[in-house]
């Protein structure tokens, strides 16, 4: 007897709305214009205009700040999709996603009516910066200072180091020492809002003190700009330290970290969009290319590479959709979120390492779509945590939450 049952979808119609739209999106706007701007490594500004129009800056941003008002499960599918069609147009919305989850999570009112409905139309762009020439990981170890100054305000000195979305942000949210004697040092550490002119190198003005030299030269993960920022005498008011001075002073590190939490369900997202366009070139490749008379997608060995594939893709979202979701409800998904970072990062790695093999020589030639992917994957083994990384905080967290 026939059993009648609503057919699964494990996406609510908005999402599956908003992600059709964004993969019509990347088939039509990013994906046949990527290698252009890959090639050139130019930004690619008529790409990001039309994500301003689609309201992709303010997925997040609450509707009475102009945004969406969406969260981060939807929002890690969307950039899924972005990926999917180039890791670097996820790039340009990724740091601006974080900065305006430290406004709405630790602003104070006035830095969120000032700042989040000009971030959800993309006016101005936000980049987030931790990294330093000597310091990645071990963000303890920074040495940048900002030192309050008779007037009041904060003067911030030191250099930071792979700061995307370096040179075209308006704004940076960066962390600074404020007390070097702090033990241990993460207690004496504070994020600040510095604000400055998209797209200037030398700052003037109010934004005086601040440089960005060229940016630097990548081997993927072009179009979105990597920069150093160098902070000489950049004078900061005290209302622009994150929360304010009361509230935020000493707190910097634990918002950032914080911040890096829904940071890596970002990445992971991005890990299983790469891998996803992978699994897709794979499988129109093999059926197209001939050997031994038929096509390679009938030998075996192919077949069982696409299996692979598939299943490490499917895996991958999973987690990071789970991830994700724990964040939503208000669950600790600091275990999850690194994870999902290491798996679907990972994955993205060996998939489109896989898909390359399967190209053979053409997988070589720029000509291919699978040559770009190759330079790309590498860095999200790295970016928001290295793989060791996230080990380490699994491991950690592991033995904390199973303490015999
Ligand atoms: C293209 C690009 C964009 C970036 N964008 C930004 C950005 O917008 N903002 C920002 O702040 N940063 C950014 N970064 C910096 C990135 O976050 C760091 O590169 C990353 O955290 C690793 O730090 P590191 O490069 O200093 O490596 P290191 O910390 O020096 O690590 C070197 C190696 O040692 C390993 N390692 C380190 N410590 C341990 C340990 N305790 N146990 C085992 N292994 C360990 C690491 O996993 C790695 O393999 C970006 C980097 C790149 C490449």
């Amino acid at each position: 007897m026939a059993v009648e049952t609503a057919a699964y979808s494990e996406l609510t119609d908005i999402q599956r709305d908003i992600t059709e739209m964004v993969r019509q999106f990347a088939d039509e706007q990013i994906i046949p214009n990527a290698e252009h701007y890959d090639h050139e490594d130019s930004f690619p500004e008529p790409i990001v205009e039309q994500m301003k129009e689609l309201g992709l800056f303010g997925v997040t941003i609450p509707e009475e700040y102009g945004g969406m008002g969406l969260d981060l499960t939807t929002y890690a599918m969307i950039v899924e999709e972005l990926s999917r069609g180039w890791i670097s147009i996820s790039g340009v919305v990724n740091t601006h996603f974080i900065g305006s989850y430290l406004l709405m999570k630790f602003g104070t009112d006035e830095q969120k009516q000032y700042f989040l409905p000009k971030m959800a139309t993309g006016e101005i762009r936000a980049a987030f910066s931790l990294s330093e020439p000597e310091v990645g990981s071990d963000v303890q170890g920074i040495k940048a200072t900002a030192k309050k100054g008779e007037d009041g305000a904060w003067e911030l000195n030191g250099q930071k180091m792979w700061v995307t979305n370096g040179l075209g942000s308006g704004v940076v949210f960066v962390l600074m020492k404020t007390d070097t004697k702090a033990d241990p040092p993460y207690k004496g550490m504070t994020c600040f809002i510095t604000e400055k002119e998209p797209w200037k190198e030398a700052g003037e003005g109010d934004y005086a003190g601040l440089t960005i030299p060229p940016k630097i030269k990548k081997m993927g993960y072009k179009g979105v700009e990597s920069t150093e920022l160098v902070y000489d005498g950049y004078r900061c008011p005290p209302e622009r330290v994150l929360g304010g001075e009361e509230a935020g002073v000493g707190q910097g590190f634990v918002q950032m970290m914080d911040a890096l939490e829904v940071g890596r369900v970002n990445v992971a997202a991005r890990g299983v969009g790469i891998a996803q366009r992978a699994l897709e070139l794979a499988l129109r490749y093999s059926q197209e290319r001939k050997t031994f008379g038929k096509p390679i997608a009938q030998h075996q060995a192919i077949q069982f590479k696409l299996a692979d594939m598939a299943t490490k893709v499917e895996a991958a979202r999973l987690l990071t959709r789970k991830a994700a979701r724990m964040k939503d409800a208000g669950e600790r998904s600091d275990l999850e979120a690194g994870m999902a970072k290491l798996l679907a990062s990972e994955t993205g790695k060996e998939c489109v390492e896989e898909c390359f093999r399967i190209h053979g020589g053409y997988g070589y030639s720029k000509e291919y779509e699978i040559e770009r992917l190759y330079r790309d994957a590498p860095l999200l083994l790295i970016g928001e945590g290295t793989s060791e990384i996230q080990r380490m905080v699994i491991g950690k967290k592991l033995l904390q939450r199973h303490k015999i």
